[in-house]
């Protein structure tokens, strides 16, 4: 179980004068893998291990660069822009950027942060980043949002390199911004390079990687659910709640689909859509086609004819997690947390027994409190609610990412089965690291209980990057 006793003092490195500046994202996700390393008997075991926590908490490097641009009606317009050079012990720095008006520092610090360790339980040598921009999107015409990106991208240019750091797309980035971005790179730099991964695909992309999150949340899933259940059950006949309508989202509800579930949710920043029938592949297509204009859901199941023959019910201002009646499997798949304390209590009631993160730190701490102490204290296997945090379950996005540099290294291109099938190796290996962990170093009393995969995440991940 959980020991949040000393939870307000979880996060301290003394020589660090930032440990006085409000982080609360960055705290939270630091304080995440100190309390499950500190809850294991990792450091007992080997206490030099305890002595890289200090040194991986600090960014190797904070870029910060104002982005100026003139906008569609003549006047100029200005932004913070950032990237977080985090740790790069493993290789080049490697993460997203996210283009949103809620980024700040604390946001892409603990985006960076959780990037190191997502990074090296992929198997692959990538260190760990991440950037953005904080701006609103939404709105603006194509014409200006090429503006955006090539402002980014004159003082990011200086920054990355195929072999220094290689950013790639997250919230508000998408493979419209990276083309915008790759332009303005080969345009500055004069040089064709692997810079950016989530690429188009007739210019050094990879097959597979705009699916690649979403369906590697939907793989990692599947190992649960064969472990837990010792291969007598699937997605097949489950009740899936997914959380955003954006590319993570979009793909995992499209595996599910395929493997058999019912998709009883997506939703967006205002509001959700619940389906009892089941969302169908066509509705999917319509909010890809939508979204790409910013359009809301509430505006999608109104203006597509997708969903007048088959009606799904939109609430607005709600998150699916207490109003989508029976849940067997819930994948958030939105943004940071996405999962209150409340509504996890509210899953566990709606008969959920597998949670797994395609957002990053989707679950508040309160949410991962109530899923472990449901696993922890099951009184038979079948009652075990099972938790994964998106540092393992979501690492399909930068493992394809990775996949991608690894091909445009090679001058090659691999096909859509090849990238697939390394995909769903890559989160079957990387669910094996962490029960192996979990059953190592977080042993519990209770005998019908599953391992811990909050702590297996935490802890497989931070030996990897320590012995780094
Ligand atoms: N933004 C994605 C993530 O959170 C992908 C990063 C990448 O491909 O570099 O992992």
């Amino acid at each position: 179980m959980l020991n949040r006793t000393n939870k307000s003092n979880i996060y301290t490195n003394k020589n660090m004068s930032s440990v006085s500046t409000p982080e609360p994202e960055f705290q939270q996700a630091y304080n995440e893998i100190v309390l499950a390393l500190k809850d294991s008997s990792l450091f007992e075991k080997h206490p030099k291990y305890e002595k890289v926590l200090p040194i991986v908490s600090v960014p190797e490097r904070i870029i910060q660069f104002r982005v100026t641009w003139e906008n569609d009606q003549g006047v100029q317009e200005v932004a913070q822009g950032y990237r977080v050079q985090y740790n790069s012990a493993k290789g080049p720095y490697k993460g997203g950027l996210r283009f949103h008006p809620s980024v700040n520092l604390s946001i892409l610090k603990f985006l960076g942060f959780e990037q190191i360790f997502k990074n090296a339980l992929t198997g692959l040598d990538m260190g760990g980043a991440k950037g953005g921009l904080c701006v609103d999107l939404k709105g603006r015409s194509d014409n200006e949002i090429r503006r955006i990106c090539y402002a980014f991208m004159r003082e990011l240019s200086r920054h990355i390199g195929q072999d220094t750091d290689v950013p790639a797309g997250d919230i508000g980035v998408g493979g419209r911004e990276i083309g915008y971005l790759f332009g303005a790179y080969r345009s500055y730099k004069n040089s064709w390079e692997g810079v950016l991964t989530g690429k188009g695909l007739n210019w050094g992309g990879s097959l597979i990687r705009p699916e690649a999150t979403g369906f590697g949340v939907v793989y990692f899933t599947q190992a649960m659910i064969d472990y837990a259940t010792k291969g007598k059950e699937s997605f097949v006949g489950k009740r899936v709640a997914i959380s955003g309508a954006g590319n993570v989202a979009q793909f995992a509800a499209l595996k599910v689909i395929e493997l058999g579930g019912t998709v009883v949710s997506l939703s967006d920043s205002k509001g959700c859509i619940i389906s009892e029938t089941g969302i169908t592949t066509e509705q999917v297509a319509a909010i890809a086609e939508a979204k790409i204009k910013f359009q809301s859901l509430e505006q999608i199941v109104g203006d597509y004819s997708a969903f007048t023959e088959n009606k799904v019910k939109y609430v607005a201002g709600a998150r699916p997690w207490t109003i989508a009646g029976k849940v067997d499997i819930a994948l958030p798949c939105a943004t940071q947390n996405e999962v209150s304390g409340d509504e996890a209590k509210g899953l566990v009631a709606a008969g959920v027994k597998f949670v797994a993160e395609g957002s990053n730190m989707g679950c508040t701490p309160e949410a991962i409190e109530v899923f472990e102490i449901a696993r922890s204290t099951a009184k038979s296997v079948e009652e075990n609610v099972w938790y994964v945090g998106g540092k393992s379950s979501n690492l399909g996005g930068v493992g394809v990412s990775g996949l991608e540099m690894a091909q445009n290294s090679q001058r090659v291109r691999w096909t859509r089965e090849k990238v697939d099938s390394e995909l769903k190796k890559m989160m079957l290996n990387c669910f094996n690291d962490v029960v192996k962990a979990a059953k190592e170093y977080a042993v519990e009393s209770n005998e019908n209980s599953l391992p811990s995969l909050f702590k297996g995440g935490n802890i497989a991940s931070f030996i990897k990057v320590a012995d780094a």
